[in-house]
């Protein structure tokens, strides 16, 4: 029991966990090239947190029992590998579960602390597994064609639970070691074996996870960002999986079925508008320098759009710091941020974020997806006309622009542009379920009382 470093963390891998891509299975995980970045950014990460002794234990196992707490976790988490994140926003989640079912079912909120424990010891990497396969969304999971598509119960045990189904898009499941799984809605009466939330070993048997990855294979120089940033995203398959008791937080209890997806949902949204908020400056901060290398940074038209990029990044960090400042106590002390912020100040910023990288592609210019590649900058015969005629002024020469207008593609319009460009609107159960939690949570009867003054009609 004590943390691990990077080459512990290697090891770990080596578990018999079943991993495949691009149709073939993955006998060694570790050396792989399509899960290198991600393997070595975790690496990284555990290397960094790393301190000796059996008592020690990572920051993203702290449990904030303050706003101040919370603000500080919110900050550390920029600095985290996605795989640290996910672990400390699935495990907070939990909690959070734990803490809203513990009258009703404190049995499940016991293993549900016990389990935290057992990742905290250990210094495990834990994702998210909410999302089914869904089948036909027009009809509730007992109605599909096919009973597998919403995870489910088949076989109910003295001493656990099996399950089946697929859980999809689920982010950097190969190079972790736990899945948190829990029902991706509320189930209904007649739908008990949906309703269920449990953890399951990577390496448990039954468990496949079929990868993709936008990281690119060939001229890196060009994907600054994609190179350098990019996790496998799993289809996990749960083929017949054993769960034991003491992992199972759920097993039939309808009425806490949407429980443990609210509690992900707002801790996933509460660290994606972290994130956004970054983003926002980064998107900011890229218009600027483009601007800046094109000769356009006073032109009116491109100045207004800098600013309205300025007032978007603005009033995101708004929203966050307004879910940290609303944030409420759980009567076991810890702080979970408001309800009403996180949703409506994520959903601001992923609807508006496809603006902002629209004005950024306005100010680019189409050199943002025709400049030449940087090796070609390298060639003898076309590289000094490619520099010369990519340079715009005495201080900003060819090669800077030309990489620079590549970040920018990379960034917003290719590999991790195109895969942030849909992971921000689906991510974090997607815009629909924020705008739906928005409104349950807003003060409707405050709004109606202002309206029906202003109308005289009191
Ligand atoms: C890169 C990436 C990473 C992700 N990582 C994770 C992860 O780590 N763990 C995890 O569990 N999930 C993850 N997700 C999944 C994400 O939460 C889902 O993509 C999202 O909830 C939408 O589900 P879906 O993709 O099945 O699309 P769909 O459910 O098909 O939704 C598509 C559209 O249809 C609408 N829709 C669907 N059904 C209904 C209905 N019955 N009524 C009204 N509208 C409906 C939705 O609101 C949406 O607008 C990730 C997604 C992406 C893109």
């Amino acid at each position: 029991m004590a943390m691990m470093n990077r080459s512990q963390y290697l090891a770990s891998l080596d578990d018999g966990r079943r991993i495949f891509a691009e149709g073939q299975e993955v006998k060694d995980l570790a050396s792989h090239p399509q899960f290198a970045t991600a393997i070595k950014l975790v690496g990284d990460g555990y290397e960094a947190h790393y301190r000796p002794g059996e008592d020690a234990s990572g920051p993203y196992f702290k449990i904030p029992r303050s706003r101040q707490e919370l603000k500080e976790i919110l900050e550390d988490l920029l600095t985290w590998d996605m795989v640290t994140v996910t672990t400390s926003q699935g495990l907070l989640a939990l909690l959070t579960a734990a803490a809203r079912i513990r009258p009703a079912r404190p049995e499940y909120a016991r293993r549900i602390e016990e389990y935290f424990e057992y990742c905290r010891a250990k210094d495990l990497r834990c994702v998210q597994a909410i999302t089914d396969a869904k089948g036909d969304r027009r009809l509730p999971p007992s109605k599909q064609h096919d009973p597998d598509v919403y995870t489910r119960i088949i076989e109910r045990r003295q001493d656990g639970i099996v399950v089946r189904g697929a859980k999809l898009h689920i982010s950097s499941a190969a190079v972790s070691h736990e899945l948190i799984v829990m029902p991706t809605k509320n189930m209904k009466e007649g739908e008990e074996d949906y309703a269920v939330a449990c953890a399951i070993p990577v390496n448990a048997p039954g468990v496949r996870i079929v990868n993709t990855s936008y990281a690119p294979r060939e001229r890196i120089e060009d994907f600054p960002v994609s190179s350098q940033h990019n996790m496998p995203e799993g289809f996990v398959i749960l083929d017949d999986v054993f769960v034991p008791n003491e992992r199972v937080f759920l097993a039939g209890e309808i009425e806490h079925s949407a429980t443990f997806a609210h509690a992900l949902g707002l801790w996933e949204r509460l660290g994606g508008t972290a994130h956004l908020a970054e983003f926002g400056d980064q998107l900011v901060g890229l218009a600027q320098l483009v601007a800046e290398a094109n000769g356009t940074d006073r032109i009116h038209h491109i100045r207004e759009k800098i600013a309205e990029m300025i007032i978007y990044a603005t009033l995101v960090r708004a929203g966050l710091e307004a879910a940290i400042a609303n944030a409420e106590p759980s009567p076991e002390g810890w702080y979970f941020p408001s309800e009403l912020y996180t949703n409506a100040a994520k959903h601001y910023a992923a609807a508006e974020y496809s603006r902002m990288v629209r004005h950024l592609h306005d100010i680019g210019g189409g050199a943002i997806v025709t400049a030449p590649s940087v090796r070609d900058l390298e060639n003898e015969e076309v590289g000094p006309f490619i520099r010369k005629y990519m340079a715009t002024k005495e201080d900003i020469d060819g090669e800077y622009r030309t990489r620079l207008f590549h970040a920018v593609r990379d960034f917003t319009a290719d590999a991790y542009g195109g895969w942030q460009l849909v992971t921000m609107i689906q991510s974090g159960g997607g815009l629909y379920a924020q705008r739906l939690v928005a409104r349950k949570h807003y003060d409707m009867e405050r709004a109606k009382d202002l309206a029906r003054k202003l109308a005289g009609l009191a």
